[in-house]
């Protein structure tokens, strides 16, 4: 299903000391938490609804994230959502969410969860039982006990069929504040289903928030791993490169491009962690305008796929299984190209090297062979 996304990201703010959505929360501003999570759960687009005037703002909190458009805001949450689906309208998605931007930890089980329960009703969100005894007090003092009982949270990302949802803002009275937008649909009489809430999808509200939902941070976060495997035969030639490093040699290796097979197993090892496919499949070796392409072209582009994804490289690893030539003099050089390549800590690079006494195709030097693992840390 094609989903794009609202993230209300307008308020000012006052009850959490400011507008919190700029603010860094485990090293980075609020709402990029929720618009990197949203892109890497499959949105097409997302339109950032930001104060008016602010743009410049969400400008420099998503930089290097495609796919999405600052939007003003309006004097109340209602009109911010109304003018984040205005500028959706023109090529509408079959469905929509609009979500919080002060609950940063959305994660693809939440989305697929929601646009699972629209097949059956126009609406759907995420929601917690209360689980705590209701009060209801004057002056501190309790006046009454209220059932609990058929009482749920709503939180955010909230799911809408997207005629559903713009059908019934336009129905909505003037002057009628709705406190979500699942109570604009069932107003209008839609369906809205109930997906499992999360303790993690809180609301930034208060200042205190911020040092609870930090502690929240890392669980926000998954690891993954790739591992990439290349090989090319040797032949004629004066140079070989190897993982970014011109080396002085009496063959080189053959291939279409510049033949590195270190930077290829590490390139599919990155591709892999993040499912990006192969090195095949992004530069086609029948393109003929990879012919004899310097190798990290490649590596840069799987790089930045990661980046795009919300995610970082935590480090790569690479064993080169080769009799000749010599690595470890070339060791270094091969580890701070690499880094440089992936903007990465040179201490995040490891180059390794082998023989295999001999045995096999590396051993009768007929080719040479590379094995890298990578890991990455990606929105959940
Ligand atoms: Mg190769």
């Amino acid at each position: 299903m094609i989903f794009d996304a609202v993230i209300v990201a307008a308020g000012s703010g006052s009850r959490a000391g400011g507008a919190k959505q700029w603010r860094a929360l485990a090293g980075k501003p609020v709402v990029r938490w929720s618009a990197e999570a949203l892109l890497a759960a499959g949105a097409r687009r997302l339109a950032v609804v930001v104060p008016p005037g602010e743009a410049a703002r969400a400008e420099a909190a998503l930089a290097g994230l495609d796919r999405w458009t600052p939007v003003d805001g309006g004097d109340t949450r209602s009109a911010s959502v109304q003018n984040g689906l205005d500028a959706l309208a023109a090529d509408p998605p079959q469905a929509v969410l609009i979500h919080d931007a002060a609950r940063p930890f959305v994660s693809s089980a939440h989305v697929s969860a929601l646009l699972d329960a629209l097949a059956e009703a126009e609406g759907a969100l995420p929601a917690l039982p209360v689980s705590d005894t209701l009060k209801r007090a004057a002056n501190a003092t309790v006046t009454g006990t209220a059932a609990r009982d058929g009482l749920f949270r709503a939180q955010t990302p909230q799911a809408f069929r997207w005629a559903a949802l713009t059908e019934a803002y336009a129905a909505l009275p003037g002057g009628e504040e709705p406190t979500d937008d699942a109570a604009v649909v069932e107003r209008a009489g839609g369906r809205v289903r109930l997906t499992p809430g999360d303790p993690r999808l809180m609301k930034l509200t208060y200042p205190e928030d911020f040092a609870l939902v930090g502690a929240l941070a890392g669980a926000a976060r998954v690891v993954r791993t790739g591992m990439g495997l290349d090989a090319h035969r040797w032949g004629p030639g004066e140079t070989v490169w190897l993982c970014g490093v011109p080396i002085a040699h009496d063959q080189t290796l053959i291939g279409h491009s510049d033949a590195d097979a270190g930077l290829h197993a590490i390139t599919d090892a990155v591709l892999g962690a993040i499912g990006a496919g192969d090195i095949g499949d992004h530069f086609p070796p029948t393109d003929p305008q990879w012919k004899g392409a310097p190798s990290d072209l490649f590596l840069r582009r799987a790089g930045e796929l990661v980046a795009e994804r919300g995610g970082r490289i935590v480090n790569v690893d690479v064993t080169l299984v080769c009799e000749r030539p010599k690595i470890k003099p070339h060791r270094e050089a091969m580890r701070a190209r690499v880094a440089e390549i992936l903007g990465l800590s040179v201490y995040a690079v490891s180059v390794k090297a082998t023989t295999t006494e001999g045995m096999g195709f590396p051993g009768r030097q007929e080719g040479l062979a590379a094995q890298a693992i990578a890991t990455v840390e990606l929105p959940a």
